[in-house]
């Protein structure tokens, strides 16, 4: 047997034992090796990533000759840090002498041992064993910077920042004492009375509970999706114990709306703008360009930030975001190279840990039972329920309704199964039954339906000259079944079964049921799911224009005949759909529905083939206006991947430079002296500077609601 070692994933810390690069210190970036803008911050006492970002930037930026809003009278000119080939790298690792380490022992970068230059010049701290293989050198991505960790850390950094979190947030005594070197911003500095000014980045303490509020009661999401966020609310106090899957969610659902109302604009934009980049990063597809966006984009997206929040916010996660767009060239979708599949399976492994004074043994005989138990269960008998045949949480049957005859619509063999207790019930009204059998009938998708629908519509505009489109449709709605069924004699041999039995019009009772799943989707109906935690009801049909709507009912229509044709529909409620007046949309991607309007016509039915789901969640807000908007959030399948399911941010004109609005210092003393914000600054209580930006607490880090990794990117 051959094998390659293709590429590592790990998180930082071990990136470092993997690479031989330390990667803590100044010079942790390794892939700006020694010629990082880093600098130590002489109170905070921690290496700072602050304004080393601009160069990054097109050489004619206007950011890059700014003398006020990053460090104070600097003007970059240099050029972003080359990315070195295979070959460079050894050919360093060796001028510096990293190679001995094996010579010495191993304890080469114990202190006595440093060579010239360590930590000053360079970090390498030994010659990594991976470089004996033959091909390691030509391998243009050797080490993956795991997305996961540097969106979870850049993520906690900005929650516990704006949260004022005692002992987490990175704007503490300390580090402001550090802005009067560095930047010139009245506006943090310390007053000579001691006072330390509330900055713009940091939200109210009406906000926060606010902020709390609505995500204990009003975050919903469909069932499997994230875990229950109500639950990381401690006490309304503080988001604690919430899994790096959470934080996810967090970043790329919540973060482009949630600050909205109770931030400033500035601030809300910054931020919203690096979720957008992290999600755009991290879909299941990419094209090329949209990744060349991503790499011209970050470094705007890191100033603007840098506008905004202190020198200390910015260690190296936040400094990483700028080479992922890179390392996402060369290895595609983040899905190859994150830590999701890996947390979630040692998560698994560790479970098998019964005896814990032999771990890795009782983890052994665990996975052994679990491979043997498996390999058997192939051969009971096929009624026999084991593990592997538990129709999983999502599972939609994958197989079709199959019929005696060919040529039968499509839309009569979707896949799809419904879930909990099935009733046999008459249609609701005759309306119903019209509206539902008119709509199965001119979306059938068949040649035959097709020239009969143009041979109405043409009679109508015969019989009626000028007649406008949306009184055809109307006539279409109202009379096309009857006129169909004049069109065709009952037993015509030239029309194929299905169609005699489909223009009969379907039985009088339906099959319905609350809940239904298809197509990596679980739907719930209103009635079934509004008192849940998950919220499993939103619809979103695309085309010329989406609807966005509420599930009412889920029923399945049959048609009388040999053939007994079925489909699924769903009835439900619309918003309207016209946009700026039922519907809106912002430049970071955001789809609000006015949740007091509704769409005028009567036509609830769709086929829950075309059914995609949604999630509608409110803004949090500090004070109520009229109209209420409710964020529409698309909720990808499970376990599918779809091209092109969410358009790229990036193109749009999301990332702009952010204006910091002029603020008096002034202005900023006059918050209410009451106000106890003025003094509730922590002292920075982890003085001793943790200078591993990871929580070495991997177990915490994967959420255990679903075993399917990559599924809400
Ligand atoms: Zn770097």
């Amino acid at each position: 047997m051959r094998a390659v070692l293709l590429w590592t994933i790990s998180d930082f810390p071990a990136y470092g034992m993997l690479s031989g690069w330390t990667t803590h210190g100044r010079l942790s970036c390794p892939y700006c090796h020694g010629s990082t803008d880093a600098f130590q911050l002489k109170n905070g006492r921690k290496s700072c990533w602050f304004d080393c970002h601009r160069r990054f930037l097109p050489v004619a930026h206007p950011y890059r000759r700014n003398k006020t809003l990053f460090r104070k009278n600097k003007v970059v000119r240099d050029s972003p840090p080359p990315y070195l080939t295979g070959q460079q790298i050894e050919e360093d690792i060796d001028y510096y002498g990293a190679q001995k380490t094996v010579k010495q022992g191993g304890n080469w970068h114990v202190p006595g041992n440093m060579p010239d230059g360590y930590g000053v010049s360079h970090n390498w701290h030994k010659k990594s064993i991976f470089w004996e293989l033959p091909y390691w050198k030509d391998l243009l991505l050797r080490h993956n910077l795991d997305v996961m960790h540097i969106e979870k850390n850049f993520f906690d950094n900005i929650m516990n920042t704006i949260l004022n979190v005692p002992g987490k947030t990175k704007d503490n005594k300390k580090s402001r004492m550090d802005v009067p070197d560095i930047c010139s911003r009245s506006e943090l500095h310390i007053k000579s009375n001691g006072n330390v000014p509330v900055p713009s980045f940091r939200l109210s303490s009406e906000a926060k509970s606010t902020l709390f509020d609505w995500v204990a009661s009003e975050v919903k999401f469909p069932d499997g999706y994230v875990s229950n966020l109500s639950r990381c609310v401690e006490r309304g106090q503080k988001f604690s114990g919430m899994k790096s899957h959470d934080c996810h969610v967090f970043m790329q659902r919540l973060l482009p709306f949630a600050f909205a109302e109770l931030l400033l604009t500035n601030v809300h934009e910054a931020l919203a703008a690096i979720r957008a980049f992290f999600r755009d990063l991290s879909t299941r597809t990419f094209k090329e360009e949209v990744i060349e966006q991503l790499h011209e984009n970050i470094p705007i997206i890191v100033c603007n930030l840098e506008k905004i929040f202190p020198p200390s916010f910015f260690d190296v996660m936040e400094h990483l975001v700028v080479h992922l767009p890179y390392e996402a060239l060369l290895r595609g979708p983040v899905h190859n190279g994150w830590m999701y599949p890996y947390e979630r399976s040692m998560k698994h492994l560790k479970g098998k840990a019964r005896n814990l004074a032999k771990v890795e043994g009782s983890i052994v005989a665990g996975s052994l039972t679990a491979e043997t138990s498996n390999f058997t269960s192939y051969y009971f008998a096929s009624t026999v329920r084991t593990r592997k045949r538990v129709p999983r949480r999502y599972d939609d049957g994958g197989v079709p309704q199959s019929y005696a005859v060919d040529g039968v619509p499509d839309i009569f063999c979707q896949i799809g199964r419904f879930g909990g207790k099935l009733r046999e019930v008459w249609w609701s009204s005759d309306e119903d039954k019209h509206s539902a059998h008119t709509y199965i009938l001119l979306n059938c998708e068949d040649a035959v339906m097709r020239s009969f629908e143009s041979l109405f519509v043409s009679q109508v505009e015969e019989a009626i000259p000028g007649i406008s489109g949306t009184e055809v449709d109307a006539r279409k709605d109202k009379h096309f079944v009857k006129w169909l069924k004049g069109q065709v004699d009952y037993d015509d041999p030239y029309y194929p079964v299905w169609f005699h039995d489909l223009i009969q019009g379907p039985v009088a009772k339906v099959t319905t049921s609350s809940m239904y799943f298809t197509r990596g989707f679980t739907f719930h109906t209103y009635e079934y799911g509004r008192r849940r935690a998950t919220s499993n009801y939103g619809i979103c049909v695309k085309g010329e224009t989406d609807f966005y709507g509420i599930l009412q009912e889920i029923i399945e229509v049959e048609f009388p005949g040999l053939l007994k044709l079925k489909c699924v529909l769903f009835k439900c409620e619309w918003f309207d759909p016209v946009e700026n007046r039922g519907v809106r949309f912002n430049k970071f991607g955001v789809v609000d529905i006015h949740s007091g309007r509704r769409y005028n016509k009567f036509e609830p039915f769709i086929l829950a083939s075309q059914a995609e789901q949604v999630s509608f969640l409110p803004y949090p807000r500090l004070r109520s206006s009229g109209i209420n908007w409710l964020t529409a959030i698309k909720i990808t399948p499970r376990g599918r991947i779809v091209a092109g399911e969410e358009p790229p941010l990036q193109e749009e004109d999301a990332i702009n430079e952010v204006e910091v609005p002029d603020q008096q210092t002034d202005e900023i003393l006059l918050i209410d002296s009451d106000n106890c914000q003025y003094e509730d600054l922590p002292e920075d209580v982890t003085d001793e500077a943790r200078e591993d930006e990871f929580d070495r607490s991997d177990d915490d880090h994967c959420s255990d609601v679903d075993e399917n990794s990559n599924d809400s990117s």
